[in-house]
């Protein structure tokens, strides 16, 4: 019946008494030491840095901490060390730490519940630009390889009891000895765990266990049903006699730091176009979050980022707010998607052709992945295609773009359109000169420069029609290797400026005056501390929408707004 005559006898051998092999219990330590000290290297290494570590006690404390994580791993293991679930059960937690490791010491981020969130709502076009040479040698050194041999490791038949018994022994001296390290390093832990409390999220792979829990146990308490509505009873503002519909274009976009604009002061032209335009661009604006998925929510809520993070439930946003008023909505978008901001309100995706159209340009579009530009394209058979009675009481686009997404920065711009050289072209971003980092990245800057430009023409051949204005202002910053951070991600409270100063820019039509603003006014305010929590009212004020939620202290153009 068996067809393994060679290792037979051997086979037979230790199915006679069940003893030889290897206990399950003896693989649970085993693959927790291994992760503890292999797997967890970009904590070992921040540990290291630590002024607080160099001295001998410091490198001590180190080393209770490694038995401390191995204690910890085995422990959990030791609840899964029965003969069928040990090898499966360690294959997981070796791939998710040898990815987790991959992605800290590559990018610098940390793995908490937020970075989760943005973990599983990526998209597929987003994981081909992580994928590199590096990530297969993590998960093949640290996963693939000693996965290999656990599973031509015999195993121990031992009865229930028998194996239970051993499983809880194990259980709790690891418990044991973790407390009593807890007990003898307390002083050392709880001073370096309070001053660097990312150190937790490097915790490997507890942290994106940890982070899983957390989402679950959010998603779970969260009810069923649809979102609470706001804006009813909204009212839309009188018009002066023989005054135009608004038509707000608002671009989201993605990644952008604020300190990377020549507008705000950059030394490099990487606002050439906007620069002749009459822009206002706002110097201090402050988002939400530290990633799309934290960001865009916030940004159009009515709550802010205070009362949005601490919500009981969820609630309706501004595209449902403008579009109960009466006005026609459109989201149209170039990245992962809306986060369900536009579930109930018209929306594409920019590389769907727009009707009438055939396809998207292929110099626009490639493999589903698209330039900005193409946000542009049929833009006007898009906005046509809206209700004719809700666009004569205005109109709200929201263009949603990719941006400066990274790591692929080099990606986010056309090759005619990268005035800086030589640029960065691999996506593990260490590799490169910081200066062809930063070239690749300020060459996406100076393409949303010009989207922006010919966004703003667009809105300009419809000023018969509206009364067009434009706004844009990004989702979150970006680290381009400051203190060796790369991308965005981190925890608010620790997260540094670059990734959460963003930049804020707007345009009125010159001549007329889009709901009354003043542009010079809007000019001599541009210093103004500002954040997302002022973009839900000040579009709502734009637009000229009276809604309850409307807060008119929150609307950053009031004060430039004619009574
Ligand atoms: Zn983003």
């Amino acid at each position: 019946m068996f067809k393994r005559t060679s290792s037979g006898s051997a086979e037979s051998g230790r199915q006679g008494d069940g003893r030889t092999g290897w206990n399950p219990l003896t693989l649970a330590f085993g693959a927790a030491l291994w992760i503890a000290v292999l797997c967890n290297g970009p904590l070992w290494s921040a540990l290291r840095a630590l002024p607080e570590t160099a001295t001998s006690r410091g490198a001590l404390f180190v080393g209770g901490f490694a038995v401390m994580i191995t204690a910890a791993t085995g422990a959990l293991l030791a609840l899964l060390a029965w003969r069928w679930t040990i090898k499966p059960a360690i294959a997981l937690f070796l791939i998710s730490a040898a990815l987790g490791a991959h992605f800290m010491s590559t990018y610098g981020v940390v793995i908490d519940p937020s970075m989760m969130t943005n973990v599983l709502q990526t998209d597929p076009r987003e994981v081909r630009d992580l994928l590199s040479l590096r990530l297969f040698a993590h998960v093949a050194l640290l996963a693939a390889l000693p996965i290999a041999l656990l599973w031509r490791l015999p195993l121990q038949r031992r009865r229930f009891a028998a194996q239970l018994g051993r499983n809880l022994a194990g259980f709790v001296i690891a418990w044991l000895v973790l407390l009593g390290l807890v007990f003898v390093l307390f002083a050392d832990l709880s001073a370096t765990m309070r001053n660097h409390r990312s150190m937790r999220y490097l915790i490997n792979p507890v942290n994106s266990f940890y982070a899983l829990g957390v989402l679950v146990r959010q998603t779970s308490a969260k009810p069923a049903g649809p979102p609470a509505p706001i804006g009813i009873g909204a009212q839309l503002q009188a018009r002066p006699a023989g005054a135009l519909p608004p038509l707000l274009m608002l671009v989201v976009g993605e990644t952008a730091r604020a300190d990377h604009f020549a507008l705000n002061g950059y030394a490099r032209p990487t606002n050439p176009e906007l620069a002749k335009l009459g822009v206002v661009s706002f110097a201090d604006v402050t988002s939400c979050g530290t990633n799309t998925a934290a960001s865009l929510p916030c940004m159009f809520s009515h709550l802010g980022k205070r009362g949005f993070e601490s919500r009981s439930g969820e609630h309706e946003n501004l595209l449902d707010l403008v579009q109960r008023a009466g006005m026609a909505v459109l989201w149209l978008d170039n990245q992962a998607g809306c986060k369900g901001l536009c579930d109930r309100v018209p929306h594409a995706f920019a590389g769907e052709p727009a009707p009438g159209l055939a396809a998207m340009p292929a110099s626009l579009c490639n493999d589903g992945e698209c330039l900005d530009e193409a946000l542009l394209v049929g833009l006007d058979a898009r906005l046509a295609a809206l209700p004719a009675a809700a666009r004569e009481r205005g109109v709200l686009i929201v263009l949603h773009q990719i941006g400066s997404h990274g790591p692929a920065y080099a990606k986010r711009s056309p090759p005619d359109r990268k005035p800086f050289q030589p640029e960065c072209t691999t996506n593990v971003l260490q590799q490169c000169d910081r200066s062809a980092l930063v070239n690749a990245y300020d060459n996406s800057i100076a393409y949303t420069d010009h989207v922006l430009a010919r966004s703003i023409g667009w809105l300009g051949e419809h000023g018969k029609a509206y009364a067009p204005m434009l706004l844009y202002v990004s989702d979150h910053g970006e680290s381009l290797g400051e203190n060796n951070l790369y991308l965005h991600g981190l925890p608010y409270a620790m997260a540094p400026r670059e990734q959460t100063h963003v930049p804020m820019i707007a345009w009125l039509a010159p001549g007329t005056s889009t709901s009354g603003l003043s542009a010079d006014c809007l000019q001599r305010e541009r210093s103004k501390p500002l954040s997302h929590d002022n973009l839900f009212h000040s579009a709502l004020g734009v637009l000229g929408i009276r809604a309850s939620e409307y807060v008119a202290t929150l609307d950053a153009f009031a004060p430039c707004r004619a009574p």
